[in-house]
């Protein structure tokens, strides 16, 4: 597989196109949906390792982000938030400083945001090539003169454009996200999750442990929550394995479902978070949550579609 010297050269290919929209698509991959990054707009070209990691948005979300989508990216990047954030989130309204979004950046830290990352891992004869085709060097076993077959190709509006040859393609939450910690991830390690969330601590705190669940923030606990009935402060040891999946199977299908909306430049609709009434109608509870001595969070939940596990309601 190329070092990471060449792949750094296969990023220097890419980065004249950052910024442009993908106009036309093509390639054989099956990992990915090709035909997915038909007009988004490629916002970021990186590399990690050995890997390239680049980041599409939907073409109209270069205009910005909606102040709703910058108080959910914050909500998600609560794993390297600060307390004094912590106290804002509190008091004042995220529109009031939209240009804030530290943890967002791409350059931050392993924030665990949900950026539409793919990343791009190249196999032994792996190579991006841009405004030309890899053409036969020289006849197969057949003596055929074949043209390699890409994995991508992405026409961009300038005219360019970019193919991509023996590669593996996956999207994930952030480049500097372990993948077996990342809900977006085909890597993610759901049994290492699964025994996270079986210890005696309150569930919602686990959720947001950047170990087990990069990419999963503050919104998506509330919402996969909600949606498998199960109380913030439920212990996990106190729950039955079949709901701690089902729990799991949330959270996976919650991300990627976000991360299809991002991609199709759609909001998110929360059915708990920041609401007053749960879908059903009944009053939400809202409340800071968290660990003695870590980070707090506001919590959101039903009190009566998610009951209090009477071991540990006082
Ligand atoms: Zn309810």
């Amino acid at each position: 597989m190329p070092e990471g010297p060449s792949v750094k050269k296969f990023q220097l290919l890419t980065s004249p196109f950052v910024g442009q929209v993908v106009t036309k698509v093509g390639g054989s991959s099956r990992k990915i949906n090709v035909n997915e990054l038909k007009a988004l707009r490629l916002q970021d070209s990186q590399v990690h390792g050995k890997n390239l990691f680049l980041a599409f948005e939907a073409a109209g979300a270069q205009l910005g982000p909606s102040a709703e989508e910058l108080a959910f990216q914050r909500e998600v990047c609560s794993g390297a938030s600060s307390p004094a954030q912590e106290g804002q989130e509190q008091t004042s309204l995220p529109e009031e400083k939209p240009q804030e979004a530290p943890h967002c950046r791409s350059d931050a830290p392993d924030t665990g945001c949900p950026r539409n990352w793919l990343r791009v891992h190249f196999g032994l004869f792996g190579s991006i090539r841009a405004n030309e085709f890899s053409r036969a060097n020289k006849a197969n076993k057949r003596g055929d003169w074949k043209d390699p077959t890409p994995r991508l190709v992405l026409h961009f509006e300038s005219g360019g454009f970019l193919v991509f040859y023996n590669c593996r393609m996956h999207w994930c939450s952030s480049p500097m996200a372990n993948p077996a910690s990342d809900i977006l991830s085909v890597e993610f390690h759901r049994g290492r999750a699964l025994d996270a969330l079986r210890t005696p601590s309150p569930v919602c705190y686990t959720l947001l442990d950047q170990r087990y669940f990069s990419g999963l923030g503050s919104i998506i606990k509330n919402e996969i929550l909600y949606m498998a009935k199960i109380h913030p402060l439920a212990q996990g040891s106190l729950l039955a394995v079949s709901d701690l999946e089902r729990l799991l199977d949330y959270a996976v299908q919650f991300g990627s479902d976000w991360l299809q909306s991002k991609l199709h430049g759609k909001g998110l609709h929360p059915q708990i978070y920041q609401k007053e009434h749960c879908p059903l109608g009944h009053a939400v509870m809202k409340e800071t949550l968290g660990p003695l001595h870590g980070f707090k969070r506001l919590t959101w939940w039903c009190p009566q579609c998610q009951p209090a596990v009477p071991a540990e309601s006082e």
